[in-house]
């Protein structure tokens, strides 16, 4: 144990999931990584008091959508140090992971998402725009037109597959549904969407359906 550390946080409620560690002590850090943590009394050439403050790793946010600078500041003073927008996601992964290059304090990631892939294809205006802003993929467009409500052509469902396939190539890290939110989706073009994300190794993030022509009988169909 060094004599002194470039920085010590002191008495800090320290919690480390994965290590099953909770207790109030001390954390020595140098050159940006932690050599010490415990309750002996360490001292550094910089200390923090973090009494009644909460030390741990940092929280990675699954269903962030505010995906903006200001939110993301908001969000790092809440702990949060990853912030994925995996339910809505993307049409365009490309354009957003270019977006926020160099710009943003949190780690960041997004999915190919279903909704907006949907309308998208299906020409659908959207509505609900709830901002404005720099970042493409921040704003939510939920679509109110055949996004919504129509069934899919075989070749619209083509379209669909290939648009979300090539999201999973450029970069996506899941694959977004709210199934809630386009009704006119057959199950079987859900079904589609699924076989691709498995085909990827993909995991699915679904905001479930309750309503619609296609109400679901059992949690499967939902
Ligand atoms: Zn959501």
């Amino acid at each position: 144990m060094p004599a002194k550390y470039d920085l010590v946080l002191k008495r800090g409620i320290i919690i480390d999931p994965e290590r099953e560690i909770e207790l109030v002590g001390n954390v020595g850090v140098n050159n940006g990584v932690i050599e010490y943590l415990g309750n002996n009394d360490v001292t550094g050439f910089k200390e923090l008091d973090c009494t009644d403050l909460i030390i741990s790793p940092g929280f990675i946010d699954l269903h962030s959508h505010g995906q903006d600078p200001e939110n993301y500041a908001i969000q790092v003073s809440d702990g949060v140090t990853s912030a994925l927008e995996l339910e809505y996601g993307t049409d365009d992964v490309e354009a957003w992971y270019s977006s926020r290059k160099g710009k943003a304090c949190v780690n960041y990631g997004v999915s190919v998402g279903h909704i907006p892939v949907r309308t998208t294809i299906m020409d659908d205006p959207g509505g609900e725009i709830t901002r404005t802003s720099e970042l493409k993929g921040e704003i939510i467009r939920l679509p109110i037109a055949d996004g919504a409500n129509k069934p899919a052509s075989k070749l619209e469902i083509k379209r669909i597959n290939e648009m979300i396939e090539n999201g999973l190539k450029n970069g996506a890290v899941a694959v977004g549904m709210g199934i809630a939110y386009t009704p006119g989706a057959s199950w079987w073009e859900i079904l589609e969407v699924f076989k691709i994300a498995a085909k990827y190794d993909a995991v699915c993030h679904v905001h479930m359906r309750g309503w619609g022509p296609n109400t679901p009988n059992d949690a499967v169909e939902g």
